[in-house]
């Protein structure tokens, strides 16, 4: 097995196979941060980042097979291996489902000797439709086994009434990443549509269809209309402008076009009364123009996506064609990675707690879980702290933001009660159709949902991620355990690089229910106005600084970063590595911090955060992400220390320097 030392690159090979048999050596440097990545050319408050990671940077390539390199891939890659081993192992026999699905993918001569043919009965049913009534139930069918199109739904809480659930409706059904790739004007975006045509036609050509260019052409126009009825993608993340409940009666008065009733049907939702729907307009605008294309364009539609979503699972000419779209031409990168890895994604994506129970046993120790859950009580009691001397809130809001701190439910590790995956059938040797019969177990999962009490103890990632995340309708903050591990948390490194990495990874998870969404739902987890007027106004006019100080970042020439669309992650950030910081300073308890290695405990707090986003992009995955990615770049992200004042105390920052903000010019917010 590799260790993380041979995936993070170069600059880190100063850590010892040594210094990992030690149990009391952190398992990066010294300290548990990668000195050597440092470039000291740099000057810390001109380029932090740079300072901190240039020459990891420099010297630390993008793997083939990914878009991106940095701490989380790494971490990513070792989770992979881990998680291949498991299920090798279970794969030499049959009989468990997670060996069995692994044997079915990784079965590559099946799949090549197959070619398009797994998929025909559900191409013949799509070309066989009568009408756009038939059509539409066969939508209603593709949507139960995860073809993206128009109207995709799910089951989730109620955000006026989270202790109920209910069916979401949210826009869908675009082959590009955005709306944009469709609308904008510049060159780059008119080559990427080009590509994008003939790519649909080549789709279409695999699997034996005659006159592929015109059909794909006609495809790529449709797209184009469902494109410039969709929502923006700051539109879509305002919890307030999504919340539109309809009744079933309403999709027919205010989305006529479409039939309803039969894609309700056939997907298994007929019957329901209530519905959210995130974009209404987006939803009357597909349904019309659904009404006005012909059958024929529609059936292609339907063909090329099922198509492009089950090329990964078919022969190796579709394999290499949708990567050659979807991961080189948009993303950059050169190479698909190695069978088994994909294995693996398959897997943790149709059988994750499965998996993910194998995982745990073996990977996360119950030490390490307490360790997780008493950083999380101090980030919280820091943040507690600084919400009781907050300035510009009113009292009596303040309170209550308390009181939702003080309720806040964080998992940390594993799910408490494991997903029950028996109902899930899994045929060694049937890739396609085990795929089909994943996608629809968990469709239908979500489906009995309805009419039954909410369960608090599920999980919306597995053990096996490195990410974690915040759920507003629960309250809760949630750390899978691939994340619980160094250089984001190491026991046995110095508590300032762990409090600025895994620190301000638990304050940025805590500060998302305080970010301009989160702050909108109540400690029970509900959309509701639980702020007086003047705190909102307050609150926007500390927030629109934030927009303007991320909106003049350009990490490309001509390309921004969009400080509306990333504004839910800056701002927890912001707050989260303030928290982090609180929290390190009380750890310390009145003592100073020691000096290591020449660093105050300060200056290496902040190592610590920028250590955890060093990150090399390809290209075209960083102009992907400025248009899609509601996170800023990794370089802006650690960046963020120019708000805070121990930072510039920290790294004796001063005024002309690139980084330096005037006091009052520093966004302080929570
Ligand atoms: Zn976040």
């Amino acid at each position: 097995m590799r260790t993380l030392a041979a995936l993070l690159g170069a600059s880190a090979l100063v850590f010892s196979s040594a210094a990992l048999a030690a149990e009391s050596a952190p398992q990066i440097g010294r300290f548990g941060f990668d000195e050597a990545g440092m470039d000291r050319t740099a000057k810390p408050g001109d380029d932090f980042y740079r300072f901190a990671n240039g020459t990891w940077a420099k010297t630390t390539p993008i793997p083939p097979d990914r878009s991106n390199f940095g701490l989380f891939a790494a971490l990513d890659e070792l989770s992979l291996q881990r998680s291949r081993d498991i299920l090798e192992e279970a794969a030499r026999a049959p009989g468990s489902k997670i060996g069995d699905l692994y044997a079915s993918f990784m079965d590559e001569a099946a799949a090549d000797a197959a070619g398009a043919k797994p998929l025909a009965p559900t191409i013949d049913a799509i070309k066989g439709a009568p009408s756009k009534a038939g059509l539409a139930a066969e939508m209603g069918r593709l949507l139960r086994i995860g073809v993206n199109q128009p109207f995709p739904f799910t089951v989730g809480q109620d955000d006026k009434n989270p202790d109920v659930y209910v069916v979401q409706f949210y826009q869908g059904g675009l082959g590009l990443p955005d709306r944009d790739y469709y609308l904008q004007a510049e060159a780059r975006m008119t080559g990427i549509r080009g590509d994008y045509e003939a790519y649909l036609a080549r789709l279409l050509t695999l699997a034996g269809e005659p006159n592929a260019a015109a059909r794909a052409k006609a495809v790529a126009a449709f797209e184009t209309g469902l494109a410039r009825a969709h929502w923006t993608r700051i539109d879509s993340r305002d919890s307030s402008k999504t919340y539109n409940p309809w009744t079933r009666a309403d999709f027919d008065a205010k989305a006529p076009g479409f039939d309803w009733q039969a894609y309700l049907a056939a997907a298994g939702a007929e019957g329901r009364m209530s519905f959210l729907v995130a974009q209404p307009s987006a939803v009357t605008g597909m349904a019309k123009l659904f009404a006005e294309t012909p059958l024929p364009v529609l059936k292609d539609y339907l063909i090329v996506r099922t198509l492009n979503d089950y090329a990964g699972y078919l022969s190796k000419p579709f394999v290499d064609a949708e990567f050659a779209f979807n991961e080189t031409r948009l993303s950059g990168t050169p190479q698909n990675a190695d069978r088994w890895k994909r294995g693996v994604i398959l897997v943790k994506g149709l059988l994750g707690e499965e998996l993910g129970k194998a995982y745990v046993a073996r990977h996360f120790t119950p030490e390490t879980k307490a360790a997780a859950e008493a950083l999380v009580k101090n980030v919280i009691a820091a943040m507690d702290a600084r919400l009781q001397t907050l300035s510009w809130m009113a009292p009596e809001t303040r309170a209550k933001a308390r009181a939702k701190l003080a309720a806040f439910t964080p998992k940390i590790g594993y799910p408490e009660k494991w997903r029950d995956y028996s109902a899930y059938e899994v045929r060694r040797g049937d890739l396609v159709g085990d795929v089909m019969r994943g996608e629809a177990f968990e469709f239908q999962r979500n489906l009995d949902k309805l009419g039954k009490p909410v369960d608090r103890t599920e999980w919306g990632m597995t053990p096996m991620e490195v990410n974690a995340y915040a759920n507003f309708t629960f309250n809760e903050i949630v750390f899978p355990a691939a994340i619980l591990q160094p250089p984001f948390f190491d026991p046995n490194a110095d508590p300032a690089v762990n409090y600025g990495g895994i620190g301000a990874v638990i304050g940025h998870e805590m500060s998302h229910h305080f970010d301009d969404q989160g702050s909108k739902y109540d400690a029970a987890g509900r959309l509701t106005d639980w702020w007086t007027p003047q705190d909102v106004e307050r609150f926007n006019a500390l927030t629109a600084q934030l927009v303007k100080q991320y909106d003049a970042y350009e990490p490309l020439p001509g390309a921004h970063v969009q400080g509306q669309l990333t504004l839910g992650e800056n701002i927890a950030d912001l707050a989260g590595l303030t928290a982090a910081h609180d929290a390190y300073m009380l750890s310390l308890g009145g003592k100073p911090a020691p000096v290591i290695d020449g660093f105050t405990g300060d200056q290496r707090f902040y190592l610590g955060w920028a250590q955890v986003w060093r990150r090399n992009y390809r290209e075209e995955n960083l102009r992907q992400r400025l248009l899609t990615d509601p996170h800023a770049p990794s370089e802006q992200r650690a960046a963020v220390v120019r708000n805070l004042d121990p930072w510039y105390a920290a790294y004796q920052v001063k005024p002309g320097e690139k980084l330096y903000l005037a006091p009052e010019a520093r966004v302080r917010i929570w």
